[in-house]
């Protein structure tokens, strides 16, 4: 088998958030580098996550405007949507990231480019399988795997025999649903809830748990849930679904709804009901990498496996799955192999943004992370009712809230409900990093009438 081995200094498997700048910066310290991919450049965010859901969001952000523009003195016709249109024009920003990307790993020397799915086949030794059907076999003392994840498909009796949706071929969809049916009220089922909700369609959202958003404070469960019933979004809690059923017009749900055995019909079913990692075609056994339970790959805070020479980086190790964890990996690899070391996945503060509307912008901590770290904390809370921007541009859902140490009075945590509220939980977000007490906040002088001047006004609740 060794004759026809291919040697190289690094593989890169997966051109995702991570494997592709990193499979850029090895290249460019002179590394013979290889990136396999068996799908499109670019992974998830850019093909069927981040961008194509933020751009689609966009449009139905418009239509939502247009319908409600009345109070403002703004009459307008009611709006028609173009779902074509739509999702054309997502593909084209979609393909521009995409292009974009590709184009730097084709342009890059000693980079190569191979498009097809890899698996291990002995000990640092990978076999891909090509597009074209042949196989070539790679092996280098360095491999990193950036595989990410997928949508977990739950086992439900029937399923297999719908067509249901995931966050794939939604974004396909060129006819808009007459009644949505999402199971999961996690992040990605509520964008979508509220996207296809804008467009024109019925949305009933069915979620396990007592309330949607279950990682967050109950308070963020609660205005989210409230938002989104304003908006027609039918939300059933502590559901069971035990079978769905194809009918003529397109499926029934039944199953234990709050206690009472129900029967939902819709046209469209989405499964949004959490992701799982790409591991099992990797046969990771073959040189024996060490997963959890789920099929997450193990690794250290340095984002080696068990095997040294090997890393995992993005959703495929677990953990929180976002673009920025998976790129902030890239760089934690990057400066412990090419740079000065010392980096670590221990110390990044979390942080995200939902892109419902409003948005829920997160930064370090919630109350159950703080109490659970044994942290003595205060809040500081104020509605955006009392927020003069949020007043004058008529976004007055939602709320502000942080979480400061009472031991030292720096702020801990932010969860922000409001307009923009992503850009805000930045803010905060860099006022943790640079261990800003919140009387400096309270007491800082912001542009009026800007959403960061209430800011001020937030750490005067306290
Ligand atoms: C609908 C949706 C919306 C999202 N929105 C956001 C958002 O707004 N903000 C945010 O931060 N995050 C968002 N995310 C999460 C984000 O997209 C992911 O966390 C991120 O893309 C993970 O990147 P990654 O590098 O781990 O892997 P990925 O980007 O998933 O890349 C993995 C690549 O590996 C390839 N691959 C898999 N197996 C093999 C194999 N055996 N051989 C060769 N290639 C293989 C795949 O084809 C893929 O291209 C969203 C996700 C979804 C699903």
């Amino acid at each position: 088998m060794t004759q026809d081995i291919e040697t190289f200094d690094a593989i890169v498997i997966g051109s995702g958030q991570a494997g592709n700048p990193l499979a850029k910066a090895l290249a460019e310290q002179g590394m013979k580098t290889v990136m396999v991919e068996k799908n499109l450049i670019g992974g998830t965010c850019i093909n069927t996550g981040c961008t194509p859901t933020k751009t689609m969001i966009a449009s139905a952000q418009v239509a939502h405007t247009v319908r409600h523009a009345a109070p403002y003195g703004i009459k307008t016709e009611k709006p028609q949507v173009d779902m074509k249109k739509v999702i054309n024009r997502k593909k084209e920003i979609v393909e521009m990231f995409r292009n974009s990307s590709k184009d730097g790993l084709e342009k890059q020397e000693k980079l190569d480019l191979i498009y097809g799915t890899a698996r291990f086949i002995d000990h640092k030794v990978i076999e891909v399988e090509l597009r074209q059907g042949k196989t070539r076999k790679l092996s280098a003392d360095k491999i990193f795997i950036d595989t990410g994840s997928r949508t977990l498909i739950p086992d439900i009796e029937g399923l297999d025999q719908v067509d249901y949706l995931d966050n794939t071929t939604i974004l396909e969809l060129e006819e808009l649903p007459a009644h949505l049916l999402i199971l999961g009220g996690g992040y990605i089922g509520l964008e979508f809830a509220q996207m296809f909700r804008r467009f024109g369609s019925e949305v009933s959202i069915f979620q396990q748990d007592d309330r949607i958003a279950p990682h967050e404070d109950p308070d963020v469960s609660e205005v989210l849930t409230d938002i989104l019933q304003q908006e027609g979004i039918k939300i059933y809690l502590n559901s069971q679904v035990n079978a769905v059923n194809k009918t003529k017009e397109g499926m029934t749900l039944s199953g234990s709804f709050s206690g009472s055995q129900k029967n939902f019909s819709g046209s469209h079913l989405l499964i949004a009901t959490g992701r799982m990692p790409n591991t099992k075609a990797l046969q990771l056994e073959k040189t024996g990498i060490k997963t959890d339970s789920e099929g997450h790959i193990q690794v250290n805070d340095k984002l080696e496996t068990n095997i040294t020479g090997i890393y995992a980086l993005g959703d495929v190790k677990g953990g929180p799955q976002f673009t920025h964890i998976s790129y902030h990996d890239y760089k934690v690899v990057k400066q412990n192999l090419l740079g000065d070391g010392g980096a670590s996945i221990q110390d990044r503060i979390l942080t995200y943004t939902v892109f419902t509307d409003p948005q829920l912008g997160r930064a370090g901590f919630t109350e159950k992370q703080a109490k659970d770290k044994g942290i003595r904390y205060k809040v500081a809370k104020l509605p955006m009712e009392k927020v003069a921007r949020g007043i004058e541009t008529g976004h007055t859902a939602g709320f502000m809230k942080a979480l400061i140490d009472e031991s030292n009075d720096k702020i801990i945590g932010a969860s922000i409900v409001s307009m923009e509220g992503g850009e805000i939980a930045s803010a905060l977000l860099i006022a943790m990093m640079g261990g800003l007490t919140y009387q400096q906040i309270r007491d800082g002088v912001f542009p009026h009438p800007t959403l960061a001047e209430s800011l001020n006004n937030l750490f005067m609740t306290v």
